[in-house]
């Protein structure tokens, strides 16, 4: 299982509260950061892309704000987070910053993940970061989400953002070391190494247990695993008590993998070929329709004709002259705009609709052929 996380391109690391901040003191664990950086680093080092979700604004900010121990009351929670994340940001921006790694600090709301335009937003920007080299550190925005339109807690964000940036391997690091048949102390209660499926009964394993500073517990680590499976995302839940946790996974530790029965792509792609209504139509000439199988994203100069209402991100049906639909995909643009650029090439594009939109009216990687998948 070790070689999951080995051969990974792309790998979000969720961080508890609980490991980062140091729960007699209020301040974050320095020495334990220096030690976790090493590790991605060397993930960074291999060409993986590194994306951190971190925790602890809300553990930093609520000594600073001289509030009591125990729980919060949401404006409370969302008050220290607002004083919390300026020095949890600035952590992981030194951390980071001490082998020339670039952090970038990224607050995202449910929205962000779940509205399909914002999440192409967020998913533009992300990517952009990753190209440039640098490391994401994500958090929730508590401050302005309301108990709503909130996570709450960062594990199914985490997966989340695993699953809208097309993550191979999520790592949740928590104060747990994994998955057991009933909690750890129970007599009888045995380690889960390795998950598959989630069934009901491992639903059922995952119990109640909450740790101190975080929210998370199990339960949410099981929804989490639910979101990054069905993305096509491994998961791992591991310790991160001791120095290097991600070095230790490596090195085979104890901790409980879940293992996604379909790769990322594959995922997406079975997402958007099983779009019940495809929102509108382009029509493409016969030079697109061998270029969309031989496996090319389709670009604006080959669609003839565009129909429908569609917003960017909907998904859209490709037909071809004889009016078979030959693959279906996430358009890259509004109806308005597709229909200006539809027969230009793309570096006209910017000329026709006043901004410089992506090359492709949509990209490969959000585009499956009908009759095989490619
Ligand atoms: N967003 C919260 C914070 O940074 C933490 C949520 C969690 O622990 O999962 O304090």
């Amino acid at each position: 299982m070790t070689s999951l996380l080995q051969s990974a391109k792309r790998i979000v690391v969720k961080i508890g509260s609980a490991l980062l901040v140091d729960s007699n003191t209020g301040a974050v664990k320095a020495r334990w950061l220096a030690t976790l950086i090493d590790d991605l680093e060397k993930a960074k080092a291999r060409g993986a892309d590194i994306i951190v979700v971190s925790s602890g604004a809300i553990a930093l900010g609520r000594r600073s704000l001289g509030l009591p121990a125990g729980k919060l009351r949401l404006e409370e929670s969302q008050a220290a987070a607002a004083v919390g994340q300026i020095a949890l940001a600035q952590s992981w921006s030194e951390a980071l910053a001490t082998r020339k790694i670039v952090a970038a600090q990224v607050l995202v709301t449910l929205a962000d993940t779940e509205e399909r335009r914002r999440h192409l937003n967020a998913r533009a920007t992300l990517s952009t970061l990753l190209a440039q080299g640098a490391v994401p550190v994500i958090n929730e925005n508590d401050t302005v989400a309301t108990s709503e339109i909130r996570y709450g807690d960062n594990d199914r964000l985490a997966a989340r953002v695993a699953s809208m940036m097309s993550a191979d391997c999520l790592v949740l690091l928590s104060d747990i070391d994994g998955l057991y048949t009933a909690p750890p102390e129970k007599p009888g209660s045995t380690f889960v190494p390795l998950v598959k499926e989630i069934t009901a009964e491992i639903e059922a394993m995952a119990g109640k247990t909450i740790s101190g500073l975080g929210v998370g517990g199990m339960i949410t680590k099981i929804e989490a695993g639910k979101i990054a499976l069905s993305a096509g995302c491994n998961m791992v839940i591991a310790s991160g008590h001791q120095d290097h946790p991600v070095r230790r996974i490596m090195d085979g530790e104890r901790c409980t993998w879940f293992v996604a029965p379909l790769s990322a792509l594959q995922s997406r792609k079975r997402w958007i070929a099983g779009t019940l209504q495809p929102v509108g139509c382009l029509v493409v000439d016969d030079g697109a329709q061998s270029a969309l199988g031989r496996g090319k994203s389709l670009l604006p100069a080959g669609v003839k004709q565009v129909t429908g209402n569609f917003s960017r991100g909907d998904t859209v049906s490709v037909v071809n002259l004889e009016g078979q639909e030959i693959a279906r995909g996430l358009v890259a643009y509004d109806y308005s705009d597709a229909a200006r650029i539809a027969g230009l090439k793309s570096a006209d594009i910017e000329k026709a609709i006043g901004f410089r939109g992506r090359d492709e009216i949509i990209h490969r990687d959000d585009l499956v052929m009908i009759n095989g998948e490619r």
